[in-house]
């Protein structure tokens, strides 16, 4: 099993025994304690009938259980397909019948509110039902998108017995702890990794052991830590996302460092009273999370000294948002840039070296990273010009699952095609524009909608905006911007056409200007133009 997963866990396991793992509330498992659980739970797997090649699906929030689960269905040889827990009962089963799920871990409430309804059209047999603690109602509440709804708490309804269900616990009990013999290599698929869906239906990115371990080996390299088994990484991120997979759980898991996991990343004082309580020195979060950590009334209450690294990816970092939370911690934020295709990291900005504000950095080690022509990928552009980010390393995905045409339109040339815009300086440094699927045509000329949204965040009044191409009758496009107003305030549109128009050439600026209570976000708070494009579209139909 050289080069894979388990081989990188085990390794961590032989060198770390004692020293912490896993912290969730109360409970710490030590690597040797969560080594042996690993291993029980693959061999219980084992004995389900899992087999190299099998599916495993996981559909839980951040618990010790699901990390196991995770490590558990490698060693037994499986892949791993790991499910949004916000998912709806259409959305399960499309991803996993598309992913051929066999065995799923499932956490009791959302089994019961949801995987319930889909287990006579889905293939799964067997369910391994993670049961959550009563006294954990309260932050698994929270997993509610976007609204903390404290008055309706779901009900943690009991899973009954029957056949296929098994419990976590007792499916432990017995088993040994020594790992089971498997063939699986570093070439096998790890992880069938769903993308986002911020720009359409999520894709399965087929990524392999090696570009997983690989990814994490240039995180280790990159943060370059002296002491790695001191350090306290906070997993926050949702681990069924890239991000908090690579970049918190395993790369903690490699380093030997203790993990403190956090269920939801939208409980903003759990998070801060994590940090001063563990003593986190390593801080993977996205823009939205460090926003919401700076906002929070009395932030100034928590010691945050120990923040060292932070590492925030997914979605452009507002420059006022990395320098307020800097200081409030006196740690640095290393903006980088990755995708779900590329497990997820491949540009970051360096630890040691010349960070640059407002770009993702340098490419990792061992990456190659090119902009070429949108419409032509022979034509490299030239320094400080826009044109779409391609991408090649260890880290980048086999392809996407069952799609070979997406596959191969996705890595033609032997390069990932990132569909994101951007321009690199001279330095090498580079940073990301946009989105070629987000790119507005007004009467032939680009428009990057984030560059409106930046000079709409620059206003007072204004607390976030996004801003969408709208096709004409004509076949061209116009701009319309959704513009979320700071609590208290008011503006008109015209205020804030009269504002773009000030900063902005005449065609970029918005012709249409919508005030909304809250943009639409994903699961990892990523705001979904195309569900504004969606709204929009039905209105227009
Ligand atoms: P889908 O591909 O299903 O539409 P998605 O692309 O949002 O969804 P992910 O793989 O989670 O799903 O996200 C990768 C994308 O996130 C990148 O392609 C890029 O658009 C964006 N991104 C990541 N890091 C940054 C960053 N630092 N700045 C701006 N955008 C970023
Ligand atoms: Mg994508």
């Amino acid at each position: 099993d050289q080069g894979t997963l388990t081989a990188m866990l085990r390794r961590s396991i032989d060198g770390n025994g004692p020293r912490p793992a896993v912290t969730f509330i109360n409970r710490t498992l030590t690597f040797a304690e969560l080594g042996a659980d690993v291993a029980r739970m693959a061999n219980a797997l084992r004995g389900l009938g899992v087999r190299e090649g099998t599916t495993v699906g996981i559909m839980a929030p951040n618990l010790p259980q699901t990390v196991i689960a995770y490590h558990a269905a490698l060693a037994a040889g499986a892949k791993v397909a790991l499910t949004n827990p916000l998912y709806t009962a259409p959305e399960i089963e499309h991803q996993w019948n598309d992913a051929q799920v066999e065995v799923a871990f499932v956490a009791d409430f959302l089994y019961a509110s949801t995987v319930a309804k889909v287990r006579s059209k889905v293939n799964a047999k067997h369910f391994v039902i993670l049961s959550i603690p009563e006294y954990l109602k309260f932050p698994l509440n929270l997993l509610a998108p976007f609204k903390l709804r404290k008055q309706d708490p779901p009900a943690i309804a009991k899973v009954p017995d029957g056949p296929g269900i098994h419990r976590f616990k007792q499916l432990l009990s017995g088993q040994s702890t020594s790992f089971p013999e498997i063939s699986s290599t570093a070439e096998d698929i790890a992880v069938l990794q769903y993308t986002g869906g911020t720009t359409g239906r999520s894709k399965g990115a087929v990524l392999s052991h090696h570009n997983l371990t690989s990814n994490v080996q240039q995180l280790v390299a990159w943060i370059n830590s002296d002491q790695p088994h001191d350090e306290v990484i906070l997993t926050a991120l949702p681990l069924f996302h890239v991000f908090g997979m690579t970049v918190a759980m395993n790369l903690a898991l490699s380093m030997g460092a203790h993990q403190v996991l956090q269920p939801n990343p939208r409980d903003i004082p759990t998070v801060v009273k994590l940090i001063a309580k563990h003593r986190v020195s390593l801080f993977p979060g996205v823009p939205a999370l460090f926003a919401n950590i700076n906002k929070l009334p009395n932030i100034g209450d928590f010691d945050l000294s120990s923040v060292r690294v932070c590492v925030s990816g997914s979605a452009p970092l507002p420059s006022d948002v990395q320098t307020k939370f800097e200081r409030l911690t006196g740690g640095k934020i290393l903006e980088g840039f990755g995708m779900t295709e590329t497990s997820p990291v491949t540009h970051a900005n360096p630890f040691h070296g010349t960070r640059k504000i407002g770009t993702i950095g340098i490419p990792l080690s061992d990456t190659d990273a090119k902009i070429v022509a949108v419409e032509d990928d022979a034509q490299v552009m030239p320094v400080g010009e826009a044109g779409q980010l391609l991408v090649r390393g260890p880290q980048v995905m086999q392809g996407y699952w069952q799609q070979p045409e997406a596959s191969a339109e996705a890595l033609a040339g032997g390069w990932m095609h990132t569909g994101d815009l951007a321009v690199m300086d001279e330095q090498g440094y580079f940073k990301i524009v946009g989105r070629t699927k987000d790119m507005i045509s007004v009467g032939g000329l680009k428009v990057f909608p984030d560059e409106v949204d930046d000079v709409l965040h620059d206003h007072p009044s204004i607390l976030e905006a996004a801003t969408i191409g709208l096709p004409k009758p004509s076949g061209n496009e116009y701009v319309k911007s959704f513009v979320v107003l700071e609590a208290g305030k008011t503006m008109t549109a015209e205020e804030v056409i009269t504002h773009c128009a000030e900063r902005l050439a005449p065609y970029k600026v918005p012709s249409e200007v919508e005030f909304i209570p809250e943009l639409p976000r994903s699961s990892v708070m990523k705001i979904l133009r195309r569900e504004l494009r969606d709204r929009e579209l039905g209105k227009q139909r």
